[in-house]
């Protein structure tokens, strides 16, 4: 078996170590080789800029030469380049793969379907690019001797980068919170979100909202923004409030350890997929909550 892993990172190279065989790393820069040095047999350097998906995939094509897999985390930027690099190489390209094992020149994978609800096992003809689900290889790649080679690229971008400007990030860490309190459109106003941020506070928690709060009203930035769409969150709780509890939303909070949700009406769908509810106004119950477990802490 021979693997390939782009843009690596510990978990990527964890994920090819398992498989077995010769794993090599493609990088884009000295600095990342580094990085890789003493995790991957072979460390190929491409002296292109990965912001442009077209010229970074002509780099995994030309690099995957030899190659029985192309494993790349399953970020946006990495998802653009392999699907460019499969369609270049003429293989299967796999999304968000959770666990995987080769045998016999086919890579049987387990994968997320049907908005995260199920989960399918998959079977492509190697070769194929994969990109792994974030979190599903805990383990530290075992140390090998490294050998580095320069990947020789012709500049082929047809694309050409004319401003890059900082996104700016809040402190909102939603996919590392432990407590989540999330809010959706059972709020009236804006303002009236300052009790979710004061529950939040109380709890130790991070503040959520489904796609209305922040794509329609634009009551809060993306960065709260969870589901099929937004962030995926793995909290121990998972606190919704006023959220319907649509596919949608749902596909985001799936790996929660305890879902709860605050909504009035006792038929909302949230219930079918909460550990406990209360089915009451939230504008009764929230400053409750907030009083309770703020005595409860001492405050
Ligand atoms: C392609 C696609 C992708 C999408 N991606 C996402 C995504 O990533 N994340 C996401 O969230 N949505 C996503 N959506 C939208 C999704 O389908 C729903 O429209 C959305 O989740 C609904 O948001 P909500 O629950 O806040 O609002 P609503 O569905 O309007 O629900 C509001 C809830 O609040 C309750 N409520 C009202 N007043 C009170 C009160 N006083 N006290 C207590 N409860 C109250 C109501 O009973 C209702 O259940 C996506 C849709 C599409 C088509």
């Amino acid at each position: 078996m021979k693997t390939l892993v782009v843009f690596p990172n510990k978990e990527l190279l964890y994920a090819a170590s398992t498989l077995g065989g010769e794993v090599a790393a493609l990088v884009f820069s000295q600095k990342e080789a580094e990085a890789v040095s003493g995790k991957a047999h072979k460390i190929l350097v491409a002296e292109v800029d990965p912001r442009l998906p077209d010229a970074a995939a002509e780099a995994v094509a030309k690099a995957a030469a030899g190659y029985d897999l192309v494993l790349m985390p399953s970020t946006k930027n990495a998802k653009t380049v392999g699907g460019l690099a499969a369609q270049k190489l003429g293989v299967e390209l796999l999304v968000d793969v959770l666990s995987m094992r080769a045998e016999g020149g086919v890579l049987t994978a387990e994968r997320y379907v049907f908005g995260n609800k199920a989960v399918a096992t998959v079977q492509v003809s190697l070769p194929a690019v994969v990109t792994v689900a974030p979190g599903r290889f805990q383990g530290e790649p075992p140390a090998v001797q490294s050998a580095v080679e320069k990947l020789a690229l012709a500049p082929t971008s047809r694309l050409k980068i004319v401003a890059v400007e900082e996104k700016s990030r809040g402190a909102v860490r939603l996919e590392e919170a432990e407590i989540i309190v999330s809010v959706g459109r059972g709020f009236k106003k804006k303002e009236d979100l300052q009790m979710a941020f004061e529950l939040a506070k109380v709890l130790g928690g991070q503040v959520g909202c489904s796609r209305p709060i922040a794509a329609d009203l634009k009551w809060l930035p993306e960065e709260h923004w969870v589901g099929l769409s937004g962030k995926k969150v793995k909290p121990k709780l998972y606190l919704a409030i006023g959220i319907s509890g649509q596919p949608q939303h749902i596909a985001g909070i799936l790996d929660s350890r305890i879902i709860a949700a605050i909504n009035n009406d006792p038929s909302a769908p949230i219930f079918q997929n909460a550990d406990y509810g209360v089915v009451e106004d939230l504008y009764k119950i929230v400053p409750i909550l907030i009083n309770k477990i703020s005595k409860l802490k001492g405050g």
